[in-house]
């Protein structure tokens, strides 16, 4: 199946995405459970059972991603 090519975008808008936040809280989110997860005892120690915190930043992080996602389909 083909799909029409979108022309190139111009400079402009190439930097506002460039400079944008379309993809800084993605990866900020990938970031703090990055980050968490290297401190966290809970979260190192597989016998302890699920972190509620690593859960949390681990669904926020996929909220962004999915943001992200959509925001890049809608160009
Ligand atoms: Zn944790």
């Amino acid at each position: 199946m083909d799909e029409p090519t979108d022309p190139p975008p111009a400079p402009e808008r190439r930097r506002t995405a460039v400079a944008g936040s379309r993809l800084a809280p993605l990866q900020e989110a990938w970031a703090a459970y990055v980050e968490h997860a290297r401190h966290c005892a809970r979260c190192r120690d597989v016998d302890s059972g699920a972190c509620s915190t690593a859960e949390r930043l681990w669904r926020a992080w996929r909220e962004a991603s999915g943001q992200a996602m959509r925001q890049i389909r809608q160009g």
